[in-house]
């Protein structure tokens, strides 16, 4: 049947798209309905439509979801920060482990996948160590600071999300007050007038300590010396920084960092590693299921000492290290350089000297270590377990093809997207590797994203 605009459609919700909003589906056609909820039947208005599939808005919930629950955050619904918050924490759980047995059929064309149990958290709240939080001013001109609500950049208004730290909101009323006294400008994305862009904490959950980062168009901040005394008397406080971002573009950071107060890094601790990490470094958000899944991944590379072990892109070290511990020697790949300074720092940290880490793309390093490997000693360049840990493109052919070469016994695929993951297992299981273990870890709660770890091994000929 041929929907139009306007038309009125009743549906049964059936999954969930990447914005969390509902997909219901009525005689072969898709509809996405904002603000429905996996088994909700709902009645909605299509607002477009093309041959297949259109978009609807919500009329009247018909029949709610079993699984339906009262947001804990009344700007769930607006916010884009939390798109599973309607959702039943359990249903969350189905519905991530369900995506990604999904994309690994359909995309990966793979059956029977010896999946394990999602890993899922015990209490799925305040697990974020870091936010970024625009700044602005609302209609009546009042400087306020939040989150942006999805799909768009108008900011709604949130100094407790929770997700967050608690430090938080005592942080943005500071540097909020401070902004009030000195009348600094918010940045204003349309004109690329205004300072403070962005704030952006850290906190680690270990030590407890808090770094801030004001993110700003402009090389200085008036009234620093106040803006440092007000915000080092909140407890942990170990590092302020500016950021100087200029550039009229949605990327939040710039590349410059200037440290106002204390140190330019805060520490934290994953099990018995610890980390110093910098504004400008990738860190997991979510420290205690970091903890999960790095051990998953050790599991997987099964060390016993003897194994020489690739981590491809490392971030600050942080899997590398975590392997150091059981491998004989790790080599780290990271393309940002102050990860690998901060991975260095780390290995010293840590008094852990056998790992290595290069500054460069994944896909570049590799096989030219390979090729200069096979020049210098006229064989095959060797490696018992290859980590990857790749951004949500997922990684490169050359990669992968260098990974093939290489033939390690093992393949450990960490991956923040099922789908690009699907297509990489794919490439390695037409090459020789088969796919050993499968396991989700929720590192997202209240949010749609999915990550997990695979296992690959050589098949035996
Ligand atoms: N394994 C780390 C980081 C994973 S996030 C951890 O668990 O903390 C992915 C990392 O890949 C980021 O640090 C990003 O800077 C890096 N990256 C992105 N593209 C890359 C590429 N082409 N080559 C190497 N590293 C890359």
């Amino acid at each position: 049947m041929e929907y139009r605009k306007n038309d009125m459609i009743t549906v049964e919700i059936v999954d969930c798209g990447t914005d969390g909003e509902g997909i219901g589906k009525a005689d072969g056609f898709t509809v996405f309905v904002k603000d429905a909820v996996i088994g909700d039947v709902v009645s909605a208005k299509i607002m477009k439509a093309k041959k297949n599939y259109g978009y609807a808005r919500l009329t009247e919930v018909l029949k709610p979801s079993p699984y339906r629950v009262k947001p804990v955050c009344p700007s769930a619904r607006q916010c884009g920060g939390c798109q599973l918050q309607a959702l039943s924490y359990e249903q969350q759980l189905v519905f991530k482990e369900k995506k990604l047995r999904g994309n690994l059929e359909r995309i990966g064309g793979f059956k029977d996948i010896p999946m394990e149990p999602i890993m899922g958290m015990e209490e799925p709240w305040h697990y974020r160590n870091k936010a970024q939080f625009p700044v602005g001013r609302n209609k009546e001109g009042r400087l306020i600071t939040g989150f942006y609500a999805g799909r768009t950049h108008v900011i709604i208004e949130n100094r407790d999300c929770a997700l967050g730290v608690p430090q938080n909101k005592e942080i943005l009323d500071r540097v909020l007050a401070h902004m009030e006294r000195f009348h600094i400008e918010p940045y204003n994305e349309t004109t690329g007038q205004g300072l403070v862009r962005h704030i952006f904490i850290r906190c680690g959950f270990y030590t407890g300590e808090l770094m801030v980062c004001l993110v700003i168009n402009g090389a200085s901040v008036p009234g620093q010396k106040e803006l440092t005394a007000s915000l080092k008397e909140i407890p942990g406080m170990t590092s302020i920084c500016l950021n100087i971002n200029r550039k009229r573009s949605n990327v939040i950071l710039g590349d410059q960092v200037k440290i106002l107060w204390g140190q330019g890094y805060i520490t934290d601790k994953i099990g018995e590693v610890a980390y110093q990490i910098s504004p400008l470094s990738f860190f997991q958000v979510n420290p205690r299921q970091t903890v999960k899944l790095y051990a998953k991944a050790l599991e997987y590379a099964d060390l016993h000492g003897t194994e020489t072990v690739w981590d491809l892109y490392c971030g600050i070290g942080t899997i590398s290290l975590f392997l150091a511990q059981k491998a004989k020697f790790v080599r780290g790949v990271e393309i940002v350089p102050e990860a690998i300074e901060d991975a260095r720092r780390n290995a010293r940290l840590n008094d852990i000297q056998n790992a290595e880490f290069y500054v460069g793309k994944a896909e570049e390093v590799l096989p030219e270590y390979y090729a200069r490997y096979e020049q210098e000693h006229g064989a095959k360049a060797h490696a018992d377990v290859i980590v990857v840990d790749p951004p949500r493109k997922g990684c490169d052919e050359a990669l992968l093809d260098t990974i093939v070469k290489m033939q390690p016994e093992r393949v450990v695929y960490v991956s923040c997207d099922s789908a690009t993951l699907a297509r990489d297992l794919r490439y390695l299981c037409d090459r020789g590797y088969g796919l050993t273990k499968v396991c989700g870890a929720d590192m997202f709660p209240q949010g749609v994203h999915v990550e997990s770890v695979v296992l690959m091994s050589k098949v035996k000929k």
